[in-house]
This record gives structure tokens, C-alpha cells and sequence, in this order.
């Protein structure tokens, strides 16, 4: 069972991992964005961390839902809004309980998941985070691992994509051979979780 602390464990090692990888995220971001999603991260799960610290949420939905309504209000870039949508409805769909199976935060994150192709618009394929967390959707049945190698692999089957949402597809056809910038974030998350279960 899943229980607050392992969220919390969670949205530490997430914090970790993207200050880790700012500057990897910040120079993905420069060819086909505006060079910030690193430092964008970095701001938000810094003040997701400090926010989860002094109001000790007790139960995993709680947990989510406030992480991702601070980075909503402290990430001003389109990343703030669809990763707090996706934490914020991950976190609801798992309710009230105070311990949640792995199977509840599969379904919870297929919530989630859907809420931010609502929002954002975009479909597998589009050259966005959505193209890790499909395939880690898909994958977290079987394991944490086996989702953390999807996202990967989803991250990395960016490059040759078109981008169809976001700045990058300013860019038409020129965004074609750089890996998604929120795609590879996207893997640091699901791979946070692992970290997250010891
Ligand atoms: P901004 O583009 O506002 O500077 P960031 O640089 O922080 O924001 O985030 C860019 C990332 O956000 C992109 O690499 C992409 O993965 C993701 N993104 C942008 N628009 C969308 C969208 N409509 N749907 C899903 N993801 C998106
Ligand atoms: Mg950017
Ligand atoms: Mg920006």
C-alpha cells in the first residue's frame, strides 16, 4: 500500500531529479522553446517541496492536490498548468483514503493523464509530455520500472516527431530532431516514483 509519505517521497525525489537535470531541460528547451522549462521545474517542485513540508497533508489525494496546485500558481509557463492539472486530478480521483493501492494510482494517473489532453489539447504523437505519460500509463501495471523504461522510451520517440501543441509547434517542421524538453520531465516524474518506493 501506498500511503502520504511515499506521495511525499514522491514529489521530493521529483524535485531532486529536476534540479538535477535543470540545465538538461533548459538547453532541450532552447532549440525548439524558450530555454526556461528547466528553471520554470525548478521553481515549481522547489515550492511544491516547501508547501508539502509546512502544511503536512495526511493522505496521498491531499498531497497531490496541493503539489499540483502550487505549481499552477508558481510555474507561469504552459508546463505549471498541465503538470499541477495532472496532480491536482491524479490527487482527486484517489480520494479521501489514507492508503492507496498501486492499481488505485494507475487509474488515479489515467485520470490525470486525460485531464491534461483535455486541457492542453494534445494526443500521443504531438510531441509533448503526453507522449511519456501515455506509455507510463500503460506500463505502471506491470511496475514502477516497467513505467519509468516507457516514459524513457516515450521521451526519447520524441525527436523525429513534428510538434503539433505548444511553442515548439511554431517552429512546423523545423522541430524535428530535438527531443520534447516536457516529454523528458515527464520521465524524471514517473521515474521519481521508483526512487519514491525504495
Ligand atoms: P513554455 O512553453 O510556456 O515556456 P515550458 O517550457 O515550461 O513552458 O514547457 C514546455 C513543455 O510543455 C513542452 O516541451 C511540452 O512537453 C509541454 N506542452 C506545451 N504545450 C502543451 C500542450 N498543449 N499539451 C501538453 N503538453 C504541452
Ligand atoms: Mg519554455
Ligand atoms: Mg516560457
Amino acid at each position: 500500500m501506498l500511503d502520504a509519505d511515499f506521495f511525499r517521497r514522491w514529489m521530493t525525489a521529483t524535485a531532486a531529479a529536476v534540479d538535477r537535470e535543470a540545465e538538461r531541460l533548459t538547453a532541450l528547451d532552447s532549440p525548439i522553446g524558450d530555454a526556461d522549462h528547466g528553471s520554470n521545474l525548478q521553481r515549481g517542485f522547489t515550492a511544491v517541496v516547501a508547501t508539502l513540508e509546512k502544511e503536512s497533508p495526511e493522505t496521498p489525494g491531499a498531497v497531490l492536490v496541493l503539489a499540483g496546485r502550487q505549481l499552477i500558481s508558481t510555474v507561469g509557463g504552459a508546463s505549471g498548468p498541465l503538470y499541477g492539472t495532472l496532480l491536482r486530478r491524479t490527487g482527486k480521483a484517489l480520494g479521501e483514503a489514507e492508503e492507496v493501492t498501486e492499481e488505485q494510482l494507475t487509474s488515479a494517473l489515467r485520470t490525470g493523464v486525460d485531464a491534461v489532453m483535455a486541457l492542453g489539447g494534445a494526443a500521443p504523437g504531438d510531441k509533448t509530455m503526453i507522449d511519456a505519460l501515455t506509455p507510463a500509463v500503460d506500463a505502471l501495471g506491470d511496475s514502477f520500472a516497467a513505467a519509468r523504461a516507457a516514459a524513457e522510451q516515450g521521451a526519447e520517440a520524441t525527436t523525429p516527431l513534428q510538434a503539433r501543441k505548444g511553442r515548439a509547434s511554431y517552429l512546423g517542421e523545423r522541430s524535428i530532431g530535438h527531443q520534447d524538453p516536457g516529454a523528458t520531465s515527464s520521465a524524471l516524474l514517473i521515474a521519481a516514483l521508483t526512487e519514491a518506493a525504495g
